[in-house]
Formats: C-alpha cells, sequence, structure tokens
C-alpha cells in the first residue's frame, strides 16, 4: 500500500536493485510529495512490457522456486507500480538493454497519456509527479516536507546499509544529501551515513550459529544512544523489527552500556526463508521466526563476541584532534584572561592592604571589588568539558590561581555566601522570597529527603525535585525571553547524520530559546557553545544527543505540546546525568529552590515528587487521636 511519499520511493528502489542496478539516484521536491524520480542502469524494460509493468499483479519476478522463497521475504506482488500510477501523474522512461531505443510512456490515474519511443541512456527512469493529487484524504494524512524528507533518507539509508555494492545517491531539492560509493564495503557506507565518529568506532560481525549467518557491524559503547533508532537489523537483507533480536542486541550489551543505552547494530540475519513467519504482512516491518531461540543466540553470540574480541578503547579520529587544536586555543585565551584578572586582583590587594580591618571583613570587601569588576569586564565563570587531558591542564590553572591569592572568584559565588551563611542550621528562614521555615530530617537511602514543613512531613524524592526545579528554570528563562545560558568553555563539535542535524536546524528556536548555543559549522556538524543555565557538570555532547534522540522520537507537531516536550526532556535528561551525590548544603539549596515555586511538590505531569502526611495522620496511626 501507498501510504506516504517514502513508500513509493522504497517500492521504486527495490524495482531498481531487482533490475540489476549498480548505481541508483533518487531525487525528490517537497519530501517526495510533489516529485520523485528514481533512475538507475539496471536491465531496463522492453517496448513490449512497459504498459504491461503498470497492470496490476504483474510481476516478471516468479521464475523459479528460488523467486517462490524470494516472495515470502521481499513480498513481490505486482502491484507497486499500478497502485502508484493510480494516484499520481507517473512518467517512465526505459531502455532495456535488449534493444536500441527507448521508451517513454505517461500514466495519470492509472490513464495512459503519452506513449513514445525515445532516445535515452541503458536503464529505467521513473518519475511520479503529485502524489496523492486525486486522494485528498491521504494527501491530508502526510506530514511537513522535511519529516517526509526524513522517512525517505531513513529508507534508502536503511536499504544502501545491506546492498553495499550498489552506488545510491540522494537528491533533496537539488543538494545531495547521501551518497554511498557501492564499492562493497559496509564501513565506507556507514561513513558516507553516519559520518566518521560513528564508521571508526564499529566493529566488524561475521559469525555462523547453526544454519544462521550473522553479518554486519556493531558499535563501541562509545557510540551507543538512548534509542533504538540506530539498531538496523535485516533478515534476508529485508529491514525488520523482532524483539527477540532486540533482547539479544541488549543483553550482549549488558554491562557494557549504562541502562537505558542502545548500541550501534547492522545486523543482517541470514536464514532459510521458508524459517520465517510469512503470515506477517509484507509491508510491515515486524517478522517472527519459527526457532526464536536460535535466533537469539546466533544474534547474542555474534554480538558479544564482537565487543569482546575488540579493545574497547574509542579511537580518537581525526575530527577529535581538530576539536583538540581548537580547545588548546580556547584554554589559552582562557588563560590569558586569567592572567588579566590575576593582576588585578593583586592591585585590590594592595589598595585594602593598608587599611585597618578584620582579615573576613577585607577578603569580604576584596571579593565585592572583584566581582564588580569581572561583571564590569564581562568575564564569565566558564563550564569545563572535554577530554580528561584538558581538564586536568585546566585544574592545574585554577589551583595555581589560588595558592598564589589565596582569593579565587569561585569562592564568592552567591550560592555560596548563601550556604556558608547557613552552614550547620537546618531551620532556614528566607522573608525576601516568601519562603516558610522548614526543618530538615534527614535522607533515606541517599534518595529521599525527609523535611517537616507547614504542619505536613514530606519525603521527597530528590531526583524527582531535582527535574522539577530544573524544569521550571529552564521554562521561565524559555517563556520570559530572559534567556539563561552558560557557556561551555571547549566548543563541543559534534557530527550529525542529515536527517539529525535537519531536526536541529527545524528546532533551532527550541535549543537557542533554551539556553543552547548552537551554530552550523561545515557539513551536517554543529558546534555548542552554549547550554541551558541548568546544565551543570554533564557532559555536553551526551545530553544533546539524547535530547535530540527525544525529537526524532517525537511525533508531536503542535507547538505548545513540543516546546513543552522539550524543556521537560532537557530537565528530565539533565536531572538523571547530574547523578546527584547531595551533602546537606546542596540539598537545602534544592528545596529552598523548591518552596520558591508555587506548588512546589505537586507534579502535574509524571510521577509525583514527594509524598506528605500530616502531623494528624501520624498521630492516628498511632492511635492518639
Ligand atoms: P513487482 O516488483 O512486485 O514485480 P512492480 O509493480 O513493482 O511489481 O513492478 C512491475 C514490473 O515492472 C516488475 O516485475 C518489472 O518487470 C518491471 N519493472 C519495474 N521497475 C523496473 C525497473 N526499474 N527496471 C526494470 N524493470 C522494472
Ligand atoms: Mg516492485
Amino acid at each position: 500500500m501507498v501510504e506516504r511519499p517514502s513508500s513509493v520511493v522504497k517500492e521504486l528502489v527495490e524495482n531498481s536493485i531487482d533490475a540489476g542496478a549498480t548505481s541508483i539516484v533518487v531525487e525528490i521536491k517537497n519530501g517526495g510529495i510533489t516529485y520523485i524520480r528514481v533512475t538507475d542502469n539496471g536491465k531496463g524494460i522492453t517496448k513490449d512490457d512497459l504498459e504491461i509493468a503498470f497492470e496490476r499483479h504483474a510481476t516478471s519476478k516468479i521464475r523459479s522456486s528460488d523467486d517462490l522463497l524470494k516472495i515470502m521475504t521481499m513480498g513481490f506482488r505486482g502491484e507497486a507500480l499500478a497502485s502508484i500510477a493510480a494516484i499520481a501523474n507517473v512518467e517512465l522512461v526505459s531502455c532495456s538493454s535488449s534493444e536500441d531505443i527507448g521508451n517513454k510512456i505517461v500514466i495519470e490515474a492509472g490513464d495512459i497519456l503519452l506513449k513514445e519511443e525515445c532516445g535515452c541512456p541503458k536503464g529505467t527512469s521513473i518519475t511520479v509527479n503529485n502524489l496523492f493529487f486525486n486522494t485528498p484524504v491521504r494527501y491530508k494524512f502526510l506530514k511537513k516536507d522535511f519529516t517526509e524528507a526524513g522517512y525517505i533518507e531513513d529508507i534508502l539509508s536503511k536499504i544502501a546499509l545491506v546492498n553495499t555494492n550498489i552506488a545510491f545517491k540522494l537528491i533533496n531539492s537539488g543538494k545531495v544529501v547521501l551518497s554511498t560509493s557501492g564499492n562493497g564495503d559496509l564501513k565506507t557506507v556507514i561513513h558516507n551515513i553516519y559520518g566518521r565518529d560513528i564508521s571508526e568506532n564499529i566493529i566488524d560481525v561475521d559469525y555462523i550459529y547453526d544454519n544462521i549467518k550473522i553479518k554486519g557491524v556493531v558499535g563501541k559503547p562509545s557510540i551507543a544512544r538512548s534509542n533504538r533508532n540506530n539498531q538496523i537489523t535485516y533478515v534476508n537483507k529485508r529491514n525488520i523489527k523482532n524483539k527477540t533480536v532486540s533482547s539479544a542486541i541488549d543483553e550482549a550489551y549488558k554491562t557494557i552500556i549504562p541502562n537505558g543505552k542502545f548500541g550501534f547494530v547492522v545486523l543482517n540475519i541470514e536464514i532459510d526463508p521458508s524459517l520465517v513467519d510469512v503470515n506477517v504482512h509484507p509491508a510491515k516491518l515486524e517478522v517472527r521466526f519459527q526457532n526464536e531461540s536460535d535466533v537469539f543466540k546466533a544474534i547474542y553470540h555474534a554480538t558479544k563476541n564482537a565487543l569482546l574480541g575488540s579493545d574497547l578503547s574509542r579511537i580518537i579520529s581525526e575530527s577529535e584532534e581538530k576539536q583538540y587544536d581548537m580547545n588548546k586555543k580556547v584554554i589559552q585565551d582562557t588563560i590569558k584572561q586569567g592572567e588579566k584578572l590575576e593582576n588585578k586582583l593583586k592591585e585590590f590587594d594592595n589598595r585594602i592592604n593598608n587599611i585597618t580591618i578584620s582579615t573576613s571583613d577585607k577578603e569580604q570587601i576584596l571579593a565585592t571589588l572583584y566581582e564588580n569588576y569581572v561583571v564590569e569586564n564581562k568575564y564569565e565563570e566558564k563550564k569545563i568539558v572535554g577530554e580528561n587531558s584538558l581538564n586536568e591542564k585546566q585544574e592545574e590553572y585554577i589551583t595555581d590561581n589560588q595558592s598564589n591569592n589565596e582569593i579565587n572568584i569561585n569562592k564568592y559565588t552567591e550560592d555560596d555566601r548563601l550556604t556558608n551563611n547557613q552552614q550547620n542550621i537546618n531551620l532556614f528562614a528566607n522573608e525576601e522570597n516568601n519562603v516558610k521555615e522548614y526543618k530538615y530530617i534527614g535522607t533515606a537511602f541517599e534518595t529521599y529527603i525527609i523535611i517537616e514543613y507547614m504542619g505536613q512531613l514530606y519525603i521527597i524524592d530528590q531526583h524527582a525535585l531535582h527535574e522539577r526545579v530544573m524544569y521550571e528554570q529552564v521554562k521561565n528563562s524559555y517563556y520570559s525571553g530572559n534567556v539563561l545560558s552558560q557557556s561551555t568553555l571547549l566548543p563541543e563539535i559534534i557530527t550529525l547524520t542529515n536527517k539529525e542535524f535537519n531536526v536541529v536546524k527545524e528546532n533551532m528556536d527550541l535549543f537557542s530559546k533554551s539556553g543552547y548555543v548552537i551554530e552550523e559549522f561545515g557539513d551536517n556538524t554543529i558546534k555548542i557553545t552554549g547550554v541551558p543555565y541548568i546544565c551543570f557538570d554533564i557532559n555536553v555532547k551526551d545530553l544533546f544527543m539524547d535530547i535530540l534522540d527525544e525529537l526524532l522520537g517525537s511525533t508531536k507537531t503542535y507547538k505548545e505540546e513540543r516546546e513543552e516536550k522539550f524543556l521537560s526532556t532537557i530537565a528530565c535528561k539533565a536531572a538523571v546525568k547530574a547523578n546527584m551525590k547531595l551533602d546537606p548544603k546542596e540539598i537545602d539549596k534544592l528545596v529552598m529552590e523548591a518552596l520558591k515555586l508555587e506548588n512546589p511538590f505537586s507534579c502535574p505531569h509524571g510521577r509525583p515528587t514527594a509524598i506528605k502526611m500530616s502531623k494528624y495522620e501520624i498521630e492516628r496511626k498511632f492511635g492518639r487521636k
């Protein structure tokens, strides 16, 4: 059934493959809705077969029992061209390898409008114009152009990954968005589609278990993602989905990657087609195997063996080296900036040294002078991200700075002044913010904060609360237009697939309004130099990829819903990644932040932040009331 432009592309490309093509070019406009052209160098269609090809059940492909098996797996029905021609304007130009001159036929809504001879290269080119023009209901269900284009790119990538001997090209509105060489090497195709970061972190799989052959690649832990988008599996070269296969992969990756992460895999299962359930609809991806446990074992061992047999350390790729060079420059700049600050500090020090006041007051004045200077000069406290070696250098610099001057900018941040004043008190009142007193009782199981607040006992899930507070912060900043962003010391350079890149571009306003500072940085590459203000100590790339995965998996189209989902994803992922081990100071800060919210412990969506029990309830339980 023709559901959307991508199903047309799939059918046409599969026909080209069946025709023995070694080069297939797909051109689309408006996500394929107004224009799809598939051109191949296959065996072509003879003049006599031209019209027949458009008749229903007109397949020319069942000739042997081998073909019959193929039918079962690939689902030849001989109706693709007929179905497409019924709902679009189709122009087919083909020159068969057995004829000297080519032919052209134009069909619209099933009627032949034109048939004539024409000169053309060997092979076939089919143009589909104005898909669904006569079926408005289906037309209505199409998504935005870029979404449909994304589906097409997805489908073509999946076909290209398993047909490494064929050169594929996808051209979207004149721009080449996918191009594979057809040199037969899977790694090259993966490089073409996913970029160097992925292609240099994959391990070959070539494994036989009984009569099941598993071939392809599995990714090292460093390129694992938070959804299954990058787990592509095939049965006899047909893209499939199967729970047994997924769980075998999960099992093999267990203990190697964190929970909730999914390894990158491209695996083809070669198996006797008669052992694959044929009752499943050919257009659907789900399949069943007659012997699921054999398939499980085959996939599990194939994956595990590959993972264990390889050196799992991440290979530093050229692009990372490039980034390293760039990072070095940023660090040097920062050090220069630091030196300037240091000199200023000495100057302040000299200035107040002659006055007779207590040391702590002196420190306070010094800090104020210093802070003002920093603010005036717009020096930001910068966050350190990047590789360990770089972090070390940076830390060295900071400690040097500290020992020389015994004072340091970090020492007098607002948070610290706050917590310094209340170091050993659990009771805290802050009239300014209208926050009432609360009493910190303790933390149970390193997770649940117990407090007494306005006559109630609260048991708070610190993760949920953290998430809630972050959500409110990022939401406030988002909707107030007063974007709170935090610069990353080292820019994060991330290479994406074309589809991911487009999703980022499409959602750029979401990213930037929530605090991300993202620039395009060459082909399918972005540079992140700022992150939402909540994301302390979080791996920038990891968080970004998680958010991107969420966007990729999201089907929500309404703006408000999308925004809300986006913001809550940031908060949720950031909270999870923050990996909290809170000390009393931090707990206090968190609870204080929460108490500033309107309904701190109620959470309209998702799981609750806290459970509460009134004094009355407790007394009743003890039979006092
Ligand atoms: P099926 O692929 O199931 O046979 P289709 O409707 O997709 O049915 O195609 C009908 C027929 O048209 C095919 O069997 C084949 O003979 C011919 N055909 C379609 N596309 C091509 C192509 N790109 N090159 C050569 N022959 C083609
Ligand atoms: Mg077909």
